[in-house]
């Protein structure tokens, strides 16, 4: 039996834990937090989407720009796997209509209890309010409480740099920079936007947009958004943060699935003495939608450029909302920092999962199977590693 150590008690370093318990090494799990998990938990709050049950192919090309290796882990841990894990786990899942799978229960206490039962049972020690603060030789260190911890072997489950009050501050960069492990700098990802409204959008803070489709630069969605206060958020802005970053313009069409020159004749046809918003009202844009609209400015006489801007609204100039505000972060450790076990080249026996890692996707489970395949693993690289290491602790 091996002494491993898990730093970060997220759903990554928990599933490390797992594995690396299953297989007979003694685990200690080390949290920054008082308790664990507690990213996972606040996603439970909107029904804790697991995963996407789509086709392998398409699951994988979501994380489009990935490196090589998540594709392998995606295959060993995706979609079917995931709803498997959650029925050992006592929570069978269901499908929803666009494919997203959630636990019956919609929310992660039920399943994060489950889960931290078994890893009681499998001798997982489970510390709270540790911090790691980074290495000295073989040692690990702690700030809280001030200790010099050894271990056979150690997986770092950090999370990435957003919703710091949960506990992924990013400031574990430090202590890898310092071994000089390559790093690629945080920046938002599935981000809301600020946009400057005008006091005629008020009464529309709150307001859903669905049935659209947004276009930045090459990506396209059509989820749905929500107007707030400070500008716009939701699922079918998120997937085009990457565009976003780059600053390109954000442009709706709030009639997606029908032609220009159909809507135009319509337009054309109904009653003139009727207000024009009423007229678009009977072409199914709503109040909040011709809001946004007149945002971009006044709208045009001809009913042909009226519907030319409906299909074609750009948004005034928009910033992203503060990175430590978006549902994920984009960069951490490059995958040139670690080889295909997920192991550090700068610190061999100390292997990475989860957010920490380099790569983005969108909102829809995504993140959570990938954080859960890459906890997977390097929990059995862990295990592999320490199978060849002749020198163990205990
Ligand atoms: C509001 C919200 C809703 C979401 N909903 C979904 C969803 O429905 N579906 C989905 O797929 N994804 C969702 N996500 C994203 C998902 O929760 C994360 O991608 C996932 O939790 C990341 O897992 P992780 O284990 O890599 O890191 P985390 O869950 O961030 O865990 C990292 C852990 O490491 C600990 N830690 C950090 N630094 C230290 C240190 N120095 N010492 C010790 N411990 C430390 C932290 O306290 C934390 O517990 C949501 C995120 C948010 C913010």
């Amino acid at each position: 039996m091996a002494k491993a150590l898990v730093v970060g008690a997220g759903p990554a370093g928990l599933m490390a834990a797992d594995v690396l318990s299953a297989a007979g090494h003694h685990v200690t799990v080390a949290e920054a937090k008082p308790s664990p998990a507690r990213k996972l938990l606040m996603a439970g709050k909107s029904g804790l989407n697991l995963t996407k049950a789509e086709a392998p192919d398409a699951f994988r090309r979501t994380y489009e720009d990935a490196a090589p290796p998540l594709a392998q882990m995606l295959d060993q841990f995706g979609p079917d796997q995931v709803q498997a894990w959650a029925k050992d786990l006592g929570q069978a899942c269901f499908v929803g209509s666009t494919g997203r799978v959630f636990p019956v229960a919609m929310k992660a206490s039920p399943l994060l209890r489950a889960w931290l039962k078994r890893l009681e049972v499998q001798g997982v020690d489970l510390r709270r309010n540790w911090r790691w603060t980074g290495f000295h030789q073989t040692e690990i260190l702690f700030e809280t409480p001030p200790q010099r911890f050894k271990a056979d072997v150690t997986v770092l489950a950090l999370g990435g740099a957003s919703w710091s009050r949960l506990g992924s501050d990013g400031q574990w960069v430090s202590a890898l920079a310092e071994l000089k492990t390559p790093l690629v700098p945080f920046a938002p990802s599935n981000s809301a936007i600020s946009l400057d409204w005008s006091p005629y959008m008020n009464r529309h803070f709150g307001t859903p947009l669905k049935s659209i489709r947004l276009t930045a630069g090459p990506r396209r969605s059509r989820g749905e958004i929500v107007i707030t206060s400070r500008g716009l958020e939701g699922g079918g802005l998120y997937s085009l943060t990457p565009a976003l970053r780059d600053g390109a313009p954000i442009v709706i069409d709030f009639l997606p699935d029908r032609a220009v020159a159909d809507i135009t004749s319509q337009l054309e046809k109904m009653p003139k003495k009727k207000s024009l918003s009423n007229r678009l009202r009977r072409l199914g844009i709503s109040t909040a939608a011709l809001a946004i609209v007149n945002e971009a400015g006044p709208l045009p006489k001809s009913a042909h450029d009226v519907v030319k801007r409906l299909k074609a609204a750009t948004l005034p100039s928009y910033t992203l909302r503060p990175i430590d505000e978006a549902i994920s972060t984009a960069g951490g450790v490059s995958w040139d920092a670690v080889n295909d076990q997920l192991m550090l080249h700068t610190r061999p026996g100390t292997f990475v999962a989860g957010e920490m890692l380099d790569w983005e996707a969108p909102t829809g489970g995504y993140l959570l199977t990938a954080c859960l395949a890459t906890g997977l693993w390097a929990g059995q690289a862990a295990v592999a590693w320490l199978a060849q290491q002749p020198n163990k602790t205990s």
